[in-house]
């Protein structure tokens, strides 16, 4: 693992490539912005957009999800994976917000995830972009590149990983770096094939120079 310095100076480059990284999930709301993050789970959120445009204007309030039937909250998400379990958890989460918080997405981490479908990503996210409270949500991305990086171990889970990257990041910074390391990720470190050989971070990266020796051969 590399030091702290030289991660935040990593980082640094990061933020100097991604200058206005924001969510790409499309939202108005609190409320709409978790449905998009719970949708989101092993999907992209290109297909997460494709569907909140038309199930935002169906669906408004958490009771508009609680009076539909669940067949067709399914057939709304059927474009998308794990739709049965998301749909059953959506209907869920709507039930909680009712019963427990006035209708509205609560703004601490324990009640975010004592939601359905909601744990520490999702709750990280929500905390963050609809509140503005410093977050750091480590999802594929993140983690991935954090690893490829040297700034956490290969082994370590992702709230190990949450833990190092909020210890190296400055607090007032979280928030924008968990969307630059995103875009990082999914624009330029990609998982199949990062651009190693037009990475400004390639001279720090023990990862990206074993794939390019490994590419020459
Ligand atoms: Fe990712 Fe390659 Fe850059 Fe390393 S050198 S950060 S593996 S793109």
């Amino acid at each position: 693992m590399i030091s702290n310095k030289k991660s935040l100076e990593m980082i640094d480059i990061i933020a100097d490539m991604f200058p206005n990284a924001q969510i790409e999930l499309v939202h108005d709301n609190a409320f709409e912005l978790t449905i998009a993050v719970l949708l989101s789970a092993q999907t992209t959120d290109n297909s997460v957009n494709k569907i909140t445009k038309s199930l935002f204007k169906k669906y408004k309030t958490p009771q508009d999800y609680i009076d539909v039937d669940i067949s067709e909250l399914e057939n709304d998400l059927r474009t998308i994976g794990l739709y049965r379990n998301k749909a059953k958890n959506i209907k869920k989460l709507c039930q909680s917000l009712l019963e427990k918080f006035d209708g509205k997405i609560p703004n601490t981490h324990k009640e975010l995830e004592s939601l359905a479908g909601v744990g520490r990503k999702t709750a990280n996210v929500v905390m963050s972009v609809a509140f503005d409270e410093p977050s750091l949500a480590v999802d594929t991305h993140v983690e991935r590149v954090s690893k490829r990086l040297g700034i956490c171990r290969w082994k370590d889970n992702v709230r190990q990983v949450e833990d190092r990257l909020c210890k190296v990041i400055p607090k007032e910074r979280w928030n924008k770096s968990h969307h630059q390391l995103i875009f990082f990720g999914r624009y330029h470190c990609l998982a199949r094939k990062p651009k190693c050989d037009i990475c400004p971070l390639l001279e720090m990266c023990r990862e990206g120079q074993k794939r390019i020796k490994a590419e020459a051969k």
